[in-house]
């Protein structure tokens, strides 16, 4: 080391890196998900997934600001169309928590406002116009963080479209910030004809606190139907027994898990992303071991923008004969004969 140079403190690095990864991306986290925070845990499940680590400064190649290409399908401010009979509604871009892995971390963020009355004006005439659109589905952003008048508002105006057979809502608001499922929010997702649906971003079995499970069942008792959405992430769930865990627990508390996605390509994320064979394999572990209520799909986003598709691992293979190899859970391979016409 030259002379009259004195070596950083390491402390003081931390501190500057953290400080940059503040600057580049959002970071927050609620009283509810603070008190689950375990001081003895070195490996912390929650702290992994929401305090902000100098690890998020290194960008991989591969990893793209946009990695599922919301922006090549937002016909509208607020709209995401990539599939004809479903449509993206992003109201906000606030979020209660700010997840560390997060797919959209370069869009959300406390500073981005909410759509303007014009611009939800128009995204709604962009739903009303297309009768092929079933579907809204309201994400940001976290929509629950709207105030019950907004939503309901946004609720009333797409129950009126006829096209329409299903609302639904993503949101980890019942979980992370349960105090916010108050009679009058329920009220707001109250509907004379859609079906509501609601899917749940919940990575491990901590977050399923008293309040957030006494949120849940206010919101089944309310006729909101309720799925889950699981990121698989190294560190925090990629193990069978966590999963399995997590999946008895949601089911338990009447929410059907829907998908376990594969970590997206998103900046800054790498120490979060399992092998795609690594998670093949978590769910091929479970296939045998869990009810098949607690099965979700495994899926991944193709980066660009080309859709999710399951990944899982395929039980299914043509064989020489025109015949089909069927693997069982336990592994073993069995002969499926050709059907004749
Ligand atoms: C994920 C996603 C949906 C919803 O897909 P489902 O498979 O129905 O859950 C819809 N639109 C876009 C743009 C999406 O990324
Ligand atoms: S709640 Fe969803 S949109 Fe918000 S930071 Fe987490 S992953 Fe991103």
């Amino acid at each position: 080391m030259p002379d009259g140079t004195r070596s950083p403190d390491p402390e003081d690095n931390e501190q500057a890196a953290l400080a940059e990864v503040a600057r580049r991306y959002a970071v927050a986290i609620t009283p509810a998900m603070a008190a689950l925070i375990d001081p003895a845990d070195q490996a912390d499940p929650i702290v992994r997934q929401f305090l902000p680590d100098a690890a998020e400064l290194e960008t991989q190649p591969g990893e793209l600001a946009d990695p599922i290409g919301d922006v090549a399908h937002s016909p509208v401010r607020g709209i995401v169309h990539r599939y004809p009979d479903r449509v993206l509604l992003k109201l906000l871009h606030a979020c209660p928590v700010y997840c560390r892995f997060c797919f959209r971390r370069e869009m959300v963020g406390p500073g981005g406002e909410a759509l303007s009355p014009g611009e939800l004006a128009a995204a709604l005439d962009y739903i009303r116009e297309r009768p092929a659109i079933w579907e809204a589905i309201l994400t940001g952003g976290d929509p629950l963080l709207l105030s019950p008048r907004r939503l309901g508002e946004t609720i009333g105006a797409l129950d009126a479209i006829d096209h329409l057979g299903v609302i639904r809502l993503h949101t980890r608001v019942p979980t992370v910030a349960p105090e916010r499922i108050t009679p009058p929010l329920l009220a707001a997702l109250a509907t004379d004809d859609k079906a509501v649906w609601l899917a749940l971003h919940v990575n491990h079995p901590r977050e399923l606190t008293p309040a957030g499970l006494a949120a849940i069942r206010d919101l089944a008792r309310a006729g909101v139907a309720l799925v889950s959405q699981t990121v698989l992430l190294k560190g925090v769930n990629d193990d069978a027994a966590t999963l399995e865990t997590l999946f008895r627990a949601l089911v338990k508390a009447r929410v059907k898990p829907y998908y376990l996605h594969h970590a997206d390509l998103a900046p800054g994320t790498a120490h979060f992303r399992t092998t795609l064979g690594a998670g093949q394999a978590l769910v091929a572990a479970l296939r045998g071991r869990l009810s098949g209520l607690c099965q979700p799909s495994y899926v991944l986003d193709i980066p660009g923008g080309h859709g999710k598709v399951p990944v899982g691992p395929c039980h299914l293979e043509g064989s020489d004969a025109g015949g089909w190899r069927v693997t069982d859970p336990a592994g073993r391979a069995h002969a499926y004969p050709p059907l004749r016409d």
